[in-house]
């Protein structure tokens, strides 16, 4: 309840905040009506301007703000938010032109004053980062391209914006609405200075250095950490955090990666790593005593947020690692409320920790159903994908006052829920973590 409140109040303040323009700029002595449409499509420039320049605070990582919610619904609530911001934004000059014909004359760069044309760049810089946010796979770009394309086409579209709003100086010319642009852009660029320059000097402070590098099966790697002059990092058991190794935490390159060790010792965290691209292909080469930053911990997906009588775990190769954080968790604080595992591996050897979790059979109440898409011959588990019918064969009678969490490829994700909904099991009480945000 409590942070449902909390939840309630932060999206309160944004809609507050992004919507407040308007009123303000109502007050005191308006210029002159130009027709409705005409004040319409300003209201909606206003409007768009403003839902996009606190966006800075939704993707600052602010932990009050996105505990209550999961930092992967913050990025959804981002997207979608901004999406309605551009077409605010866009319909902004396309409603004055079909209204008052006479200015499309203003389409002419050349002919036209300096803040239209500075408004129509911003329109672009706003494009583009639509454009490579929807189609970043399409266009066959980078993560990391398009991670620093979107960290400063945001900065120059909200800095053009607020030029164009200056330069037209309709319902700004005013002192008390002037302050009222002065504030909100003075507050963008203090939560882009906590971001780019404050939090990395609070990571300075913080380092760690990779005490192990050990290999896994599955093409993985865990890098164990130590700190270095401080306690470590306390995190819940399943959370995640961005890791930038060998570079200073003033880098654009991080990657974010779940705990894959126990919460209980916050004095040695750990991740695992399954070899993917340019970043975790080199994690097998990384030498001990190499300086790393870790930004953390973040997420909603841990048992510790629910109270449970006992837990399902749905596992999809590398999607193991914020369960065994759980499961060492669970060990270290001996934990007997039953766990059950379902654990989809491509094949039997590569079925990363599967030691381990065997052995921890002797200590938790742990009950692990493999399922093995190329199983072995003479396989008597599991075959195949977790499906309804696997899981219905392997539940117990307790399945539906247990809570779920599902960790794994999106299609896996997607199938399993669907699964678990067939099976009547009540969908709030199904958690998962996506390892893609883009
Ligand atoms: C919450 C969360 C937890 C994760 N936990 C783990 C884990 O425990 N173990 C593990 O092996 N992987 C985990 N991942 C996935 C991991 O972050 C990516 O596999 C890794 O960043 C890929 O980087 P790359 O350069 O090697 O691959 P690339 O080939 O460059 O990228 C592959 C895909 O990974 C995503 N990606 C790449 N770079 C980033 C980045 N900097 N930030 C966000 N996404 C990125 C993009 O969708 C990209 O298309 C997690 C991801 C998220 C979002």
């Amino acid at each position: 309840m409590r942070l449902f409140l909390y939840g309630a109040f932060w999206i309160g303040i944004y809609f507050t905040v992004s919507v407040a323009p308007l009123f303000v700029l109502l007050i005191g002595d308006t210029p002159p009506g130009r027709g409705f449409w005409r004040e319409f499509s300003v209201g909606l420039g206003f409007l768009g301007m403003s839902m996009l320049g606190w966006q800075f605070f939704l993707t600052g990582r602010f932990k009050s703000i996105t505990s209550p919610y999961g930092i992967d619904v913050v990025y959804h609530f981002h997207r979608l938010v901004s999406l309605i911001a551009f077409l605010f934004i866009l319909l902004h000059p396309v409603i004055i032109f079909i209204s008052t014909p006479v200015t499309l004359v203003f389409l002419n760069p050349l002919s036209s004053p300096w803040w239209i044309n500075v408004g129509f760049l911003s329109l672009l810089a706003f494009a583009v980062i639509i454009v490579t946010s929807l189609y970043r796979l399409n266009l066959g770009m980078k993560y990391e391209h398009w991670s620093i394309i979107h960290s400063y086409t945001s900065v120059i579209a909200v800095a053009l914006s607020t030029i164009h709003i200056v330069g037209v100086s309709y319902y700004v010319h005013e002192p008390l609405k002037r302050w009222l642009w002065i504030f909100m852009v003075a507050a963008w660029i203090l939560g882009l200075a906590y971001i780019r320059i404050l939090k990395p000097l609070l990571m300075l402070r913080r380092p760690y250095t990779v005490r192990e590098v050990v290999k896994e099966r599955g093409d993985s790697w865990t890098l164990e950490f130590t700190p270095e002059g401080h306690d470590g990092m306390n995190f819940r058991p399943g959370q995640f955090a961005w890791l930038i190794l060998e570079k200073s935490p003033f880098a654009v390159r991080e990657h974010p990666f779940s705990f894959s060790s126990s919460a209980m010792h916050p004095e040695r965290p750990a991740i695992t790593i399954k070899e993917l691209g340019d970043f975790t292909s080199q994690i097998g080469g990384i030498l001990p005593g190499t300086r790393a930053y870790i930004d953390g911990p973040y997420g909603t997906f841990s048992i510790d947020r629910q109270r449970s009588q006992g837990y399902v775990c749905i596992a999809g190769g590398v999607g193991i690692t914020p369960i065994m954080s759980m499961l060492r968790t669970m060990n270290d604080r001996s934990d007997r409320r039953p766990v059950t595992l379902f654990y989809g591996a491509k094949t039997w050897e590569d079925a990363t920790f599967r030691e381990e979790i065997e052995n921890m059979k002797a200590s938790l109440n742990l009950q692990v159903v493999y399922v093995i898409e190329d199983a072995p011959e003479g396989w008597e588990g599991e075959k195949g994908y977790i499906t309804a019918e696997v899981l219905s064969r392997n539940l117990s009678e307790h399945r539906y006052d247990y809570e779920y969490y599902v960790c794994g490829p999106q299609p896996m994700q997607t199938a399993v829920k669907k699964a678990l909904d067939k099976l009547g099991l009540p969908m709030e009480r199904v958690n998962s973590e996506s390892f893609n945000f883009v």
